[in-house]
């Protein structure tokens, strides 16, 4: 932090110059400043819906309800719930990360099944068709299977979530030489440019009036970026406001290929 302060006599205007104050802004501050705003938006965060909870669990359990009203106040009461166990999940998750205490199990992972696996998962609960565009034959990754799987989970979330208008997200897994892609795209809200240096940060959410009404955290992509980084990958993304984003994850491949053209997988 710098600043400049006028020295001398101002009210004879007898200046006498400037003095220059430099001030380290000490690694402590900015500790503080975040578990300050941690504090904030999970107290927030976790509030809203437990509020919401008990309000509801008040009702059903004080008033005379019509099964009706009866079913949908226990569909809410679920909803929010969920919402509290995937925010405290996540926290948890990135904490972990973060610390350095998450613990990788790396092993040879076909990316291609994983991809058909998430994908037939989020079939069975959404209106947006997913169309994969995989390999049939196995593509190797060294990754943790758990967490390449939170990759792709939390991607595919955030393009359905992200294109309400839309009715069909694409996930392609392709192979260029000992990389392997995966790529999400999306033909949704877009990602403001104001917004795409900070999209990786830990809760930060795009404050645009489009997406006011969609529900998030801000640590999916925080968390994306995490596991990436632990598996020596590299994750990028390209979005046209109004159009659609791609976002593409690059991992090594876990083969080499044998003398006689075919291919083996290496183990630790
Ligand atoms: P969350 O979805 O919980 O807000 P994320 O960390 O997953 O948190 O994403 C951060 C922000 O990036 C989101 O708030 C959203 O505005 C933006 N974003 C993420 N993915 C997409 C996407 N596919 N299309 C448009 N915006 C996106």
């Amino acid at each position: 932090e710098l600043y400049a302060t006028l020295v001398g006599d101002k009210k004879n205007r007898q200046e006498q110059g400037y003095l220059f104050v430099f001030r380290d802004r000490t690694e402590e501050e900015k500790v503080d400043e975040m578990k300050n705003e941690f504090i904030s938006i999970v107290s927030h965060e976790l509030r809203t819906p437990l509020a919401s909870v008990l309000g509801f669990i008040e009702i059903l359990l004080h008033r005379k309800l019509t099964a009706d009203k009866q079913q949908r106040y226990l569909e809410t009461i679920y909803k929010e719930a969920h919402r509290l166990s995937t925010l405290i999940n996540d926290f948890l998750d990135l904490q972990r990360m973060e610390s350095g205490k998450q613990v990788y199990h790396f092993t040879p992972v076909d990316l291609a099944g994983v991809v058909r696996d998430v994908a037939d998962q989020w079939k069975e609960k959404h209106s947006h068709a997913i169309l994969v565009d995989a390999p049939d034959a196995e593509v190797w990754v060294r990754a943790d299977s758990d967490r390449l799987k939170q990759i792709v989970h939390n991607l595919l979330s955030n393009a359905i979530k992200y294109s309400p208008q839309a009715d069909r997200v694409d996930i392609a897994v392709r192979q260029e030489n000992e990389r392997i892609k995966l790529l999400v795209t999306d033909y949704g809200l877009g990602i403001p440019e104001e917004s795409r240096g900070k999209l990786f940060s830990k809760f930060y959410r795009v404050d645009n009036s489009d997406r006011r009404q969609i529900g998030g955290t801000g640590l999916g992509l925080a968390i994306v970026k995490e596991i990436v980084d632990a598996h020596q990958g590299a994750i990028s993304f390209d979005s046209v406001m109004g159009e659609g984003t791609t976002f593409s994850v690059e991992l090594d491949s876990y083969t080499v290929p044998h003398a006689d053209g075919s291919i083996i997988v290496l183990e630790d």
